[in-house]
């Protein structure tokens, strides 16, 4: 039978498969919603990007991002979740149920949980893609503590570079700023302190323009489009904080969304969006504290408030085997 039918209206489906899919995945799967997971383009999110996971309450040695992510999927799946590989497409969430395009497939739901996350934006340069997780790191607070006495590069010149400067500062013997213009773009108070701080040394102008390493990170190649000089700066780790992309391309029409894209939830500390019947968890909506656990109780949320809202409609959780007109 196909996971996916045109003619079944789903109960929930779940957009992402991060921390915020997968906890809300668990969540629904334990009310008997039997949700849909649509895995995404990045399948794991961020967390399938990272090495070693210390931050993560009840791993007191720590766990593999992917292991940890596996870990979910396993659980959600032994509620009775369902996956599917892929991405959204398209949704119109101006008819009920919604309408999904997944990968060509229409799905349609009387709920819907976004967690469709956000991606570090990438240089895409030579290197970088090869080297991640291997040197090439996008989330300081994740990984700092393994290059102490080492020497480190952080590309970007925004509060979020700052932070993973002043961070890895607790660790590593010397930070590197590599950014593309004289002047920040961060915070007053940001530049104030990192500029105070003798570990860290601002590269101007100045471009990352390969990761040098085989298998792991030896430095970065660098250019000077003032001076023009291009040089290699031996280093351990490349810190990536050129900002993130949330993905919401496909609810740009229909959902509230910030000036950066990110979604614009109906009130803090809830998961309703401005669509009755949609809502969110994670980094989708949250570029304040981005932390896998954060995302984890943010994917909870929505659940819950989806199970609520089904409750309130009316809607009895409907069994995945039998389609729509059986009911
Ligand atoms: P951001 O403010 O957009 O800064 C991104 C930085 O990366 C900019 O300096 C930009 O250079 C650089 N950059 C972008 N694309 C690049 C590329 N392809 N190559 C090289 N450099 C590139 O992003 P953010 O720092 O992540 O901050 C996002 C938002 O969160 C901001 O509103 C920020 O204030 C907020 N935030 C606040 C805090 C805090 O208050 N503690 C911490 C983190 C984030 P240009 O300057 O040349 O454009």
């Amino acid at each position: 039978m196909a996971i996916v039918s045109a003619r079944r209206v789903e109960n929930v489906v779940i957009l992402g498969s991060g921390c915020a899919g997968l906890t809300a995945a668990i969540y629904a799967a334990r009310a008997n919603l039997e949700p849909l997971v649509v895995l995404g383009v990045e399948s794991g999110g961020q967390l399938s990007l990272t090495t070693d996971v210390e931050n993560y309450p009840g791993f007191p040695e720590g766990i593999q991002g992917p292991d940890l992510i596996q870990r979910m999927k396993q659980q959600a799946a032994r509620f009775g979740a369902r996956f599917v590989a892929g991405d959204a497409l398209a949704a119109d969430l101006s008819q009920r149920p919604f309408l999904l395009d997944v990968e060509g497939e229409a799905v349609r739901t009387m709920s819907l949980i976004v967690c469709s996350g956000a991606s570090a934006r990438m240089l895409d340069i030579p290197g970088e893609r090869r080297l991640l997780g291997h040197g090439v790191s996008t989330c300081a607070t994740c990984d700092a503590a393994f290059y102490r006495d080492r020497e480190v590069v952080v590309v970007g010149g925004g509060d979020s570079a700052m932070e993973e400067a002043l961070f890895l500062t607790r660790f590593a013997a010397r930070v590197h700023v590599v950014h593309r213009r004289e002047h920040l773009r961060a915070s007053k108070i940001m530049q104030e302190r990192s500029l105070a701080n003798p570990k860290i040394r601002f590269l101007w102008n100045t471009h990352v323009t390969e990761v040098l390493g085989d298998g792991e990170v030896t430095g970065v190649r660098l250019w000077n489009h003032v001076t023009d000089e291009r040089w290699d700066l031996p280093a351990d780790g490349m810190f990536l904080a050129i900002g993130h992309v949330p993905n919401t391309v496909i609810f740009r029409e229909q959902l509230p969304l910030d000036g950066q894209g990110y979604l614009v939830l109906k009130e803090p500390g809830r998961s309703l969006t401005e669509v009755e019947g949609v809502f969110a968890g994670g980094d989708v909506h949250d570029h304040v504290y981005r932390q896998a656990v954060t995302a984890a109780g943010a994917g909870c949320r929505a659940a819950m408030d989806a199970e609520r809202y089904l409750e309130r409609i009316g809607h009895a959780p409907q069994p995945a085997g039998a389609p729509a007109h059986e009911r």
